[in-house]
């Protein structure tokens, strides 16, 4: 069995489109665009990619892009004061901090401080709270755009055996608690968990978060299962090259797996996809309106 490859790429343009669709009534109803301020803290080169990339995509969607850019000696008072204002500025529809923070900012306090309905992260308590309740409300970005190429692929997932390995407040465990919402019989694995394949060999629907390069081999799956690999590992690849990898080793679970993402290609290019969706959604709900179907 050779799976067929879930294009993350094709889907996340196809989401960006409806985005930018979604901008113009968003508009006509407001007399402005959605907003979305990203703060970054320090120089971290990786950071900075991901805060350029983020500012591109925004204005690239018809939307307003608020970049922030704080000395890495900032404090953490400095930093609070501009979420505040930040939250009080009507043109702003969605805030991200950049994580990680420096040492001397504590980060908890930072989330904490973000109000929830501007939260595209999704990273709040509050909305960590409304997703686990079943209420409405923001939710990270990578795992609902895990979510999304699922249901796209396999429409229905209700009595699905799912299997996230990692339980991170970022992926893994807000990743279950979608699958939950789906009614998939969910399973969370973690470093301590013991039989790691026969538990993964299981399930219908694996989603690895781990970063641990190539760790899920192709012996450890369910024939025909679906994997969602979110992982994104460098490694070495002779001659001083590098390349990046997923947390599956994905030759030998392609020839197990019914349908698979690849990295790069796979959920990479969701994140800032469901970054964008998050923003409007947000304008939206802050504005009292309803969002456009199908975002
Ligand atoms: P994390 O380090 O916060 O969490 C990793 C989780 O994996 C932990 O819960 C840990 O219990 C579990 N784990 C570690 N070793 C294990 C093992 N041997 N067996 C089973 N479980 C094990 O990481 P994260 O932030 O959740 O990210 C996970 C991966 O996803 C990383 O590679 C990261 O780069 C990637 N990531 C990708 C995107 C994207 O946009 N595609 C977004 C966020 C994270």
């Amino acid at each position: 069995m050779t799976a067929a490859t879930i294009d993350g790429k094709v889907f996340a343009e196809g989401l960006r489109e409806r985005v930018a669709a979604a901008v113009p009534d968003f508009q006509a109803a407001t007399g402005r665009a959605p907003g979305l301020a990203v703060v970054l803290v320090g120089e971290d080169p990786a950071s900075a990619v991901y805060v350029r990339s983020k500012g591109k995509a925004t204005l690239a969607a018809g939307m307003e892009s608020f970049e922030h850019r704080l000395d890495a000696t900032t404090g953490q008072d400095d930093l609070l004061a501009l979420i505040g204002r930040l939250n009080a500025d009507e043109a702003v529809d969605g805030i991200l901090v950049q994580l990680p923070l420096p040492p001397q900012i504590d980060e908890k306090a930072v989330l904490a401080a973000i109000d929830p309905d501007k939260d595209v992260d999704g990273f709040h308590v509050v909305n960590a709270g409304r997703l686990a309740v079943g209420e409405e409300g923001l939710v990270p970005c990578t795992p609902l755009g895990c979510l999304m190429l699922l249901k796209d692929r396999l429409g229905e997932l209700s009595g699905l055996e799912a299997v996230v390995i990692g339980r991170s407040n970022i992926v893994g465990k807000p990743m279950a608690q979608l699958l939950l919402r789906e009614s998939c019989t969910v399973t969370i694995a973690h470093s301590r968990t013991r039989d790691l394949p026969g538990v993964v060999r299981r399930a219908d629907i694996v989603v690895a978060a781990v970063g641990r390069p190539e760790m899920v081999t192709g012996d450890w799956l369910k024939p025909g299962a679906t994997v969602i690999d979110v992982g994104i590992n460098r490694i070495a690849a002779g001659e001083g090259k590098t390349r990046l990898v997923g947390d599956v080793d994905f030759a030998s679970a392609a020839a197990v797996a019914g349908a698979i993402t690849p990295v790069p290609g796979g959920v990479g290019p969701m994140t800032i996809a469901v970054l964008l969706r998050n923003t409007v959604v947000a304008a939206f709900a802050r504005a009292g309106l309803t969002a456009p179907a199908g975002l």
